[in-house]
């Protein structure tokens, strides 16, 4: 690693501690744009990574609430607002206990480059809150949205930042954060995506990060000549991206084997057909149970609960072609890493954001996988978001082939800049630089032709 690269990520540790999700993320940008600050010291000049390590603004706030028993609830509301060189802040909101200030910067920071990606005018953003919305009664949720609202809406706005969903915050909570953000702006804009139909929403935009993921691994195959057709795909989480990428392995002739939650996974070799994700859609978004239950049943699929004692996932210990990590960030560690190629695993398309830890992506590279990192390939969610926006602007809904057809033109166009970004610097094959260096430099170019702001 270079000597500028080694001060700048010891200076955003000591700047930032106690935030290792975030230190992680910058590490790997960092250290990819090496030869891009080679070949163009004018970015280094200029400070401009310097500059996109800071966020433009952080807004953390109290969210008072009152839950069903009359007892006083506090959780806490953020919204980073990292850059908006290229167009609005854009990115989701996610509602989980885990959620603090390093987590929600790692989000962001990832989203700049993501958007930027996209071909589309947004900028990166992300924000969300520690509540937690399992076991929440319907009212509670109500409730926690709209005084999670009350504070937002100063800051959000279809020209300044347009927030979406993320973990824990799908069609519902997007639906009682819009009714709140109407209510207290007076005025129908497209605020948020990720919208109901009937209410400004965009045909394919729950769909688009489980499809975009598939679409990326798709279109990786076919640097080898090869299709989805016939591949066994592990899939993990059970959530949004989760299911719709199994929706799409299924029609394009795969099959998934995997799901999982916080509990534990399924294995179900005989597939998860449709039939089967229809109860898992049930299941995961109107009965909010556990995925268990997908093994209670139906006959011939195993369960594994969690086991804190071992070291690994077992999920990413099965033959396969395919792995689609959709749940959560560092959910593939080195040790997993090595599990998913012994088993044959050649490609993995990751619908979650940063789910690979350094140590596994170490092993991608060097076994000279197709590993579509995250910013790239998950990159289609935000995408449709950016859809849902031109949609509301313009007070048209576009059909589902419309909308499903831009996405896939997106993805392909994505998975282009990655292949001769990643060969222009010499390093072709290696989508981390590809998506690292393809993002960096549209939003580079902005904040030098927008001065020093
Ligand atoms: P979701 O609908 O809330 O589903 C999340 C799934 O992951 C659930 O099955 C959940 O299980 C599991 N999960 C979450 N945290 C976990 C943890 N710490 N350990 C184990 N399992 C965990 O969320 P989603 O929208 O599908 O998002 C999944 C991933 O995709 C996230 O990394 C998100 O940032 C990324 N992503 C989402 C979008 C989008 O459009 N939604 C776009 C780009 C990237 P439990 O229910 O048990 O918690």
């Amino acid at each position: 690693m270079s000597n500028y690269a080694a001060d700048l990520i010891a200076e955003v540790k000591a700047k930032n501690p106690a935030q290792p999700e975030f230190h992680q993320a910058v590490h790997e940008v960092v250290e990819s744009l090496a030869l891009v600050m080679d070949r163009y010291p004018v970015y280094r000049k200029m400070k401009v990574l310097e500059r996109i390590i800071e966020p433009e603004r952080v807004i953390l706030f109290r969210v008072p609430w009152v839950d069903d028993k009359g007892e006083v609830q506090v959780n806490r509301g953020f919204r980073i607002q990292m850059n908006s060189a290229i167009g609005p802040y854009k990115g989701g909101l996610r509602f989980h206990p885990s959620v603090n200030l390093g987590i929600l910067k790692f989000l962001a920071f990832e989203q700049v480059f993501k958007n930027a990606l996209t071909t589309l005018p947004m900028g990166g953003g992300k924000g969300g809150s520690d509540f937690d919305p399992k076991g929440k009664s319907e009212n509670e949720v109500m409730h926690f949205c709209q005084a999670f609202m009350s504070e937002l809406f100063r800051h959000i706005g279809p020209d300044t930042d347009v927030p979406a969903g993320d973990i824990g915050v799908g069609g519902r909570e997007i639906g009682y954060m819009f009714g709140q953000y109407r209510k207290l702006r007076n005025e129908f804009t497209g605020t948020l995506t990720g919208k109901g139909l009937k209410w400004g929403g965009s045909l394919i935009r729950p769909e688009a990060t489980g499809y975009g993921a598939t679409y990326f691994a798709a279109e990786m195959l076919t640097t080898r000549k090869q299709t989805l057709e016939g591949k066994i795909c592990l899939v993990s989480g059970s959530g949004n991206v989760s299911q719709y990428t199994v929706e799409k392995i299924n029609q394009l002739g795969g099959k998934a084997v995997t799901l999982s939650d916080s509990n534990g996974y399924i294995l179900d070799e005989a597939g998860i057909t449709a039939e089967k994700l229809a109860f898992v859609m049930d299941l995961k978004n109107n009965r909010r149970g556990r995925i268990k239950e997908y093994a209670d049943k139906y006959k011939g699929v195993q369960y594994f609960p969690v086991d804190a004692k071992v070291d690994y996932n077992p999920l990413w210990n099965h033959k396969a072609h395919c792995a689609f990590p959709s749940a959560t960030q560092n959910e593939i560690n080195g040790k997993d890493a090595k599990n998913l190629v012994k088993n044959g695993v050649y490609v993995v398309s990751e619908g979650a954001n940063m789910p690979s830890t350094p140590e596994a992506i170490e092993v991608f590279i060097k076994e000279k996988i197709l590993y579509g990192p995250g910013k790239a390939a998950n990159a289609g969610g935000v995408a449709t978001s950016g859809l849902e926006m031109s949609q509301n602007s313009q007070r048209l809904a576009w059909s589902r082939e419309e909308v499903d057809q831009k996405l896939h033109g997106i993805m392909k166009a994505i998975h282009k800049t990655c292949v001769e970004t990643a060969a222009h610097f010499g390093t072709p094959g290696n989508y981390v630089n590809g998506a690292n260096s393809g993002g960096f430099l549209k939003v580079a170019d902005a904040m030098l032709d927008q001065g020093v702001i």
